[in-house]
Parts: C-alpha cells; sequence; structure tokens
C-alpha cells in the first residue's frame, strides 16, 4: 500500500453531479457465459438500441482489452483473476463517470464474478447470464477456437478443459440456443434501461 498518495476524492466532480450532466446512472452489465455463447452479438445490439435512447455507453471486451491493458496477461488462472480484477476497476472507473459498461468476458468462476460484483459494488452490478449449451457453442465456433482447443492447440479452454461455473442467481438470464437474438436484447434493455433512468 502506499502512503504517499495525495487524495483528489474531495476536489474531483462527483458521480452524481457526472449522471445529471449525462441524464442517466452509471452500471456495469456484466454478460458471462462460454464462448460463442452470444455475449458480443447482445452486448453490441443492446448498446446500439441504448444509443438511440440517448445513453452514453462503452463495451469492454477481450478485443480492446486483451489488446491493451492487458496485454501481459496469459491464461492461467491467477492471470485469469488479474484480468477480472483490472477490468472491474476500470469499470468502476466508467460507473463514475455515469457510463453505462458493457463488459463481454467468459468470467468462468464464481469466485472471479464475485470479485467482480464486489469491486464494482452490489448495486452497480448486473449480472446477465448468457447461456448457450457446449455443443451449440461448439457447433457454431465462429471464431474456430472448440476446433483447435479440441485439436490440443489452446490449453485451459472453457468447457473442454476447464469448467464453467453457472451463475446462481443471475440479474438476467438469457436463452441463447431457444431465445432469439431480438428477443434477448429486448429483454435486456426493458429491464436496464428503467434502472439507468431512475437516477434523475
Ligand atoms: P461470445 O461473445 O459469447 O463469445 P459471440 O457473440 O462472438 O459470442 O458469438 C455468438 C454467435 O451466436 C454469433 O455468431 C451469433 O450470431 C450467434 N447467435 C445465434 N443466436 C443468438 C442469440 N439468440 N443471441 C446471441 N447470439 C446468437
Amino acid at each position: 500500500m502506499n502512503n504517499n498518495i495525495y487524495s483528489v476524492f474531495d476536489k474531483i466532480l462527483g458521480r452524481k453531479e457526472k449522471e445529471l450532466f449525462l441524464g442517466q446512472g452509471g452500471c456495469v452489465l456484466w454478460f458471462t457465459g462460454l464462448s460463442g455463447a452470444g455475449k458480443t452479438t447482445i452486448a453490441c445490439c443492446v448498446e446500439r438500441e441504448l444509443a438511440s435512447r440517448g445513453i452514453l455507453t462503452q463495451v469492454l471486451d477481450g478485443d480492446n482489452i486483451r489488446s491493451g491493458l492487458n496485454k501481459n496477461l496469459h491464461f492461467d488462472l491467477e492471470s485469469r483473476m488479474e484480468n477480472i480484477r483490472r477490468i472491474a476497476e476500470v469499470s468502476k472507473l466508467f460507473v463514475n463517470c455515469g457510463v453505462v459498461t458493457l463488459n463481454c468476458f467468459i468470467s468462468p468462476e464464481r469466485d472471479m464474478r464475485k470479485m467482480a460484483r464486489d469491486i464494482i459494488g452490489e448495486n452497480d452490478f448486473f449480472e446477465i447470464y448468457v447461456d448457450a449449451s457446449l455443443e451449440m457453442c461448439e457447433i457454431r465456433d465462429i471464431k474456430g477456437l472448440y476446433r483447435k482447443a479440441r485439436a490440443g492447440e489452446i490449453p485451459n479452454f472453457t468447457g473442454i478443459h476447464q469448467e464453467y461455473e453457472e451463475p446462481e442467481n443471475p440479474a438476467i438470464h438469457l436463452r441463447t440456443d431457444i431465445e432469439s437474438l431480438e428477443s434477448c436484447v429486448k429483454t435486456v434493455v426493458d429491464i436496464v434501461v428503467p434502472k439507468i433512468k431512475a437516477v434523475l
């Protein structure tokens, strides 16, 4: 712990002022599920729906996080925890700016999602379980990752070498193997928009 940090929390603009400025409340929509379950597809559509209602958002996913902030991390358990810890801390900064943050990470373990929830805070954390069977995700295999994992080219792949621990009590549970994309997006939008606007 660095004791030489000079606190500026009492000087910078507060969250409430920023939320009133934006006309929205910040929160984190935490999409969790197997690779290929539909996290990014749904989050991108939700983002567009929110934008059409004047709501400012930021999507965080492997693309923008693993290529920058977390490019020094690997996929062993310790690195995966650190990956999620940093993502949660960054999300908290966005939330403090009133921005709705849509996070798309497999985040396979209950412990790591609990850590994220604890960092972000219970009231601002919405766990969204994007649920499709392993069989369905493997049939989709849109990034070819399951084929590579089965061929032994990717170690520690969730669903094949490592268990995905299902959320016990998610805020929203989407079944992308039986529900349409439009229906999944509508479910999320109908639940989160009133909460985002409730700040006013
Ligand atoms: P993830 O981000 O979870 O790894 P992606 O969003 O990249 O998954 O891929 C999910 C794939 O499943 C896409 O090709 C998408 O078109 C397809 N898909 C089929 N039905 C749905 C649905 N109901 N919701 C989301 N994606 C779906």
